[in-house]
């Protein structure tokens, strides 16, 4: 297949790019480097397989060729990042949704959105099934990314219908692993390069909200079977192994041995009390469930932080 790759250059979508190659398909990667980084696709750059284009897709997407799926990865996806780009966040959401679908449309392509556990908000059910709607506040700071993701998943639903277009929805959940970005604010790398100089790890709050972590390559082997699936409706993907972030840092603080502690800092605003995916369907559906244990996926994690801030 020939596949593109939207936000091909983030965290998830340099990650996909490897898989695809991995699997014999030919990969274009399109990102417009906001929160990217051409670092993560660096070592493919010598592979005739692959081809980056630089491009922001709140704008016309143009492509030549025949294209046979799109996988839409493209979006600051960071609490930080979203606080800092709301707007671009709005515009990926919606926008860049509506010219990936209009690809899709044209090229007959399978189109794939990432979605997310944001869709659910400060969710009132426990854990999260697909089936549940979310308690999302539409003017809250988190608001531009959970409704630019809800609106994404409407219009993709309603291109599927009116269009007849072959799409697949994945709800992520918190994801870590090589190549995020130490500054992006998330818990992983915040914690990870606190740890990493040894000094107390941030928890917002009295660190009594819950996670479930998830490493990437799970997640990954999770979109690719979805992708090669039938299932047109939303599936969670995710590590059902929930922790409070309290022990989260204990567990991070174990693994590097940092004698700093932790420190309290406020809680930021509408931040999710809980939150857990009932993956029974992604089991059902896929025959996919995660297999790499926190203590196994966040020892690889911190040893790639650690080559990068050269500790
Ligand atoms: N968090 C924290 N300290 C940090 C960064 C985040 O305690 O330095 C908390 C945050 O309040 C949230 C959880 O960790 O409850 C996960 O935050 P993250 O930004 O990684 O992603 P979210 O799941 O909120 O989108």
């Amino acid at each position: 297949m020939r596949i593109l790759v939207t936000g091909g250059a983030g965290f998830l979508g340099s990650h996909l790019c490897d898989r695809l190659l991995a699997e014999g398909h030919d990969v274009i990667a399109m990102d417009n480097l906001i929160t990217g980084s051409t670092d993560n696709i660096a070592h493919l750059s010598g592979n005739r397989r692959f081809q980056y284009i630089h491009h922001d897709v709140t704008n016309y997407i143009y492509l030549k060729g025949p294209l046979d799926a799109i996988l839409h990865f493209a979006s600051p996806a960071s609490p930080i990042d979203y606080l800092e780009l709301p707007i671009q966040t709005l515009k990926v959401g919606s926008l860049g949704t509506h010219n990936a679908l209009g690809l899709a449309l044209a090229k007959e392509a399978r189109l794939l959105l990432a979605s997310t556990s944001e869709v659910y908000g400060d969710p009132m059910v426990h854990p999260q099934q697909e089936s549940y709607w979310g308690n999302v506040n539409p003017i809250g700071p988190r608001g531009v990314y959970d409704e630019a993701k809800r609106f994404a998943e409407a219009m993709t639903m309603a291109y599927h219908r009116s269009h007849g277009i072959d799409t697949r929805i994945v709800r992520i959940f918190n994801t870590y692993g090589p190549r995020m970005r130490l500054r992006d604010g998330r818990v992983v790398p915040n914690f990870v390069g606190q740890a990493l100089r040894s000094e107390p790890l941030t928890v917002y709050g009295e660190g009594k909200q819950t996670r479930s972590f998830c490493y990437v390559s799970d997640l990954i082997d999770g979109i690719y079977r979805l992708l090669m699936s039938d299932e047109t409706e939303p599936v969670n993907i995710g590590n059902p192994a929930e922790l409070t972030i309290f022990d989260f840092a204990q567990v991070i603080n174990e693994l590097t041995s940092n004698p700093a502690g932790i420190r309290f800092e406020p809680l930021p605003v509408d931040d999710p009390k809980q939150r857990q995916p009932d993956i029974s369907k992604a089991r059902r559906v896929l025959g996919w469930e995660p297999k790499i244990d926190l203590r196994t996926g966040m020892a690889q994690t911190v040893a790639w932080f650690r080559r990068q801030l050269d500790v």
